[in-house]
This record gives structure tokens, C-alpha cells and sequence, in this order.
């Protein structure tokens, strides 16, 4: 562990009142944009473990607020977590300038997603001053970035029959995740299982107040609409300057590169097809053997990046989709776009691909479709015949 780690792993320790008397930290694991996350041993992992069966048969229809006192006088937070087989937690140190709604609608969701199996269960949270920890199950995985390149169709298969696990539970709880990408999905290949961690952007569907967007009408409604827009996505070689129309709030939160093209339309009523869109960036990822697939620095470059692959005219038939406009002088980007193994085999560099690639590149399609009421939900996933009939 190199001293910068150790440093700030003693600092944790001595700032954060009891979390020493409970864990020992033994490395950083994780830095992302809201928190830190540490490997910690459970030091009252044993005493911890045999009273944690009475103590959640009693706890587990009740909501996060109402935690029981325990004997000791420490309060402890509700949590659905199966028996836990290893002493070793994450500790996620969720930065203090994240909003306290923000960490309550994450344990919130958690606590919806109790006992879903491939949801990275929450065993207790703490907080001390304005700094919050939870305490999640640790779960050894391989990092993505060295493990895509050795990818075999048979692994993805494995991946992504867990993946769509995943979300299709927690799209049952209508949830969507919004930020579903390599580093959230945390994949052990010799358990061939992954789980779901990271719900600070999540949230249940339908929490957007703003009027619905056009795009929940039926596909053969949405043709007869007479154009005139209120809003407008310009690209061209600048923006407009003066531009008297409101402008469209919605919620485009996730990452760069994973972002559905409804996210970047300004959707005012996205589902839970947006993290299905996320995960086909994962699987182009790995069929197109490059990562990022995408790597654009804003939403008008990701657009750019989207209509070089679809072509203009499904760019503006989606945009018009969301009551937007898509226009672009770019030469580059032709007016029809290009068909899914091509882009596989010029991506990945490969001569040809082999039927199960094919196979593989045909759920591709139908999770990377631009528009979401005709993109596969992730229970259509998984009876696609890349699961349910595999060539191999
Ligand atoms: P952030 O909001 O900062 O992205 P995450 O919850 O995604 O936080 O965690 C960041 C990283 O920490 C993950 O990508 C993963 O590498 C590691 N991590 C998080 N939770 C666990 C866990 N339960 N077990 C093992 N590693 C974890
Ligand atoms: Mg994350």
C-alpha cells in the first residue's frame, strides 16, 4: 500500500469517531467523483455474524428510519444482507460536499433493493459529524480495463446474463440506476456473477415533474406531429446566441460515453431503458475491442459521435422524437448510417466474425436502438438468443 493511502487510510481512522474500534482499513479500492471506498476487515465480524439472523427477521419490513435500539445503546441500521461469508468490507466514504438528499435517496433505493441478489446490499451506514460511511459487503472482482481485451463471446455471455440479472430486478422495482458502466458493475469471472453497486444517481421512474415528452406516445401517433419545436439542438459550427427559448430542463446525469440518446435529448420522461442503452455501450466495448468506446467531452460531441454511426436521418427522426431538432453541416456524417457488425469489424480490427460474434452483435442491436420503446428491456434480454440459444 504506498504511504499516500496509508496516510489517508490513518486519517479516516482518527477523524471518523468508532470506526477504528470496529475496522482496521487495509487499502483504497475506489475513487470516484462522490466518494472513496476502502477494503476494511470487520473486526466484530464474528460476534456480528451470529446475531445478525435474529436481529433481520425483525428489521426487515421497516423503513430506514425506524432502526432498533440495541442493548448496548448503538443504534444499527436496518439491511437485508444474506449471511455474509467474508470478515472483509467496502467502506464508502461518500464526500461531504454530496448533498444529504443525495445519500438519503442512495440508501433509500438500497434499502427498496433489499434482497435482490446481484444488488450490492448495504450492511449499516454511519455518520459522524457530516461525513457519512456505509459499509457494503466487499466483493472481489477484476478490474475492467485489464479484463476486456481477453473477453471470449462465452465470457460475455456470463457477463452480461448477470448484468441483465441485475437490472431486471431492479427495473422491476421501477428504479433506474443511470449510471450503469464497467466500474458499477462489479464482475468476478470465476464466479461468472457480478453485482450492482453505485445508486447515487438513481432514482424511480417518473420522478421527473416536468410536462411528459412526446416520446411516450406510440410510435404511429408520434409520425402525424406538425414541427414546431420549442427547443433546439443545434450542431453546427456555433450555437445560436441569442436564443429566446426556454430551455428544456431534464435530468442528464451518468457518464460521459454511457448516456442514452434521450439523456442527451433532454427527455423529460426517461425509463429504465436508458441503463439497457448503457449496458449495449459495455457490450460495443467489449465486441469492438476499444474502451472507451466513446470518449466525447461533452453532450454535443456524443451526439456528433452518434450520428456518425446512425446517419442524419435517424438522428433527426429521434431528436424529433424528444420534440427537439437535430441539425448538422458536418460533412463527415452521412445522411444513412452504418449497420452493427461493420462497425464491429472496423472497431475491433478483426477480418470477419464468427457466428457467435454475429450472434452477439444482433442483441447489440437491439440494445443500442435509438429510440426506447422499441429498445429490448432487460427481460427481452435475456431471452434473446444469445442466452437462450447460443452458438458456440
Ligand atoms: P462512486 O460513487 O465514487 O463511483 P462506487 O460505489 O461506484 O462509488 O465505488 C467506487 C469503486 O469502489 C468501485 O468501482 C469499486 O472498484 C469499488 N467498490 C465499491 N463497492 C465495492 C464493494 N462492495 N466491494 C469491492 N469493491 C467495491
Ligand atoms: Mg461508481
Amino acid at each position: 500500500v504506498d504511504e499516500a493511502v496509508m496516510e489517508d487510510m490513518k486519517r479516516l481512522e482518527e477523524t471518523f469517531r468508532g470506526i477504528s474500534d470496529r475496522f482496521r482499513l487495509v487499502n483504497k479500492i475506489g475513487e470516484g467523483t462522490f466518494s472513496t471506498v476502502y477494503k476494511a476487515e470487520d473486526l466484530h465480524y464474528d460476534h456480528y455474524y451470529n446475531d445478525w439472523d435474529f436481529d433481520r427477521e425483525k428489521n426487515n419490513d421497516h423503513p430506514p428510519s425506524k432502526r432498533r435500539r440495541l442493548g448496548n445503546g448503538q443504534s444499527r441500521s436496518w439491511s437485508s444482507h444474506p449471511k455474509r461469508k467474508s470478515r472483509y468490507v467496502a467502506l464508502k466514504k461518500i464526500y461531504v460536499t454530496s448533498s444529504p438528499l443525495r445519500i438519503q435517496n442512495e440508501l433509500e433505493l438500497l434499502f427498496d433493493l433489499r434482497g435482490c441478489k446481484s444488488v450490492c446490499p448495504l450492511i449499516t451506514a454511519f455518520r459522524h459529524q457530516d461525513q457519512v460511511v456505509a459499509v457494503l459487503p466487499y466483493f472481489p472482482h477484476t478490474d475492467f480495463r485489464i479484463q476486456y481485451r481477453t473477453f471470449m463471446v462465452a465470457d460475455m455471455r456470463c457477463y452480461f446474463r448477470s448484468l441483465f440479472t441485475a437490472l431486471q430486478a431492479v427495473h422491476k422495482h421501477n428504479i433506474l440506476h443511470r449510471d450503469i458502466k464497467p466500474t458499477n458493475f462489479l464482475y468476478n469471472p470465476e464466479r461468472r456473477e457480478g453485482v450492482l453497486v453505485d445508486f447515487g444517481l438513481a432514482e424511480r421512474e417518473g420522478s421527473d415533474c416536468a410536462p411528459p415528452c412526446f416520446c411516450v406516445n406510440a410510435p404511429n401517433v408520434r409520425r402525424f406531429r406538425v414541427i414546431g419545436n420549442h427547443y433546439s439542438t443545434h450542431i453546427s459550427t456555433g450555437y445560436p446566441k441569442n436564443d429566446s427559448r426556454p430551455s428544456r430542463r431534464a435530468n442528464r446525469a451518468g457518464t460521459r460515453g454511457f448516456r442514452a440518446p434521450e439523456v442527451l435529448f433532454k427527455c423529460t420522461s426517461q425509463t429504465t431503458k436508458i441503463d439497457i442503452w448503457s449496458a449495449g455501450v459495455i457490450l460495443l466495448t467489449l465486441l469492438g475491442r476499444r474502451f472507451p468506446f466513446f470518449n466525447s467531452a461533452d453532450d454535443i460531441d456524443a451526439m456528433i459521435e452518434m450520428a456518425s454511426i446512425f446517419g442524419i436521418r435517424r438522428m433527426k427522426a429521434t431528436a424529433t422524437m424528444h420534440g427537439q431538432v437535430f441539425e448538422t453541416n458536418i460533412p463527415t456524417i452521412g445522411e444513412k448510417g452504418y449497420g452493427w457488425e461493420k462497425l464491429v469489424v472496423w472497431s475491433s480490427c478483426l477480418q470477419s466474425l464468427t457466428e457467435s460474434e454475429k450472434q452477439a452483435t444482433r442483441l447489440l442491436s437491439g440494445l443500442l436502438e435509438l429510440d426506447p420503446q422499441k429498445r429490448l428491456s432487460a427481460k427481452d434480454a435475456l431471452q434473446h438468443e444469445f442466452f437462450t440459444n447460443p452458438i458456440d
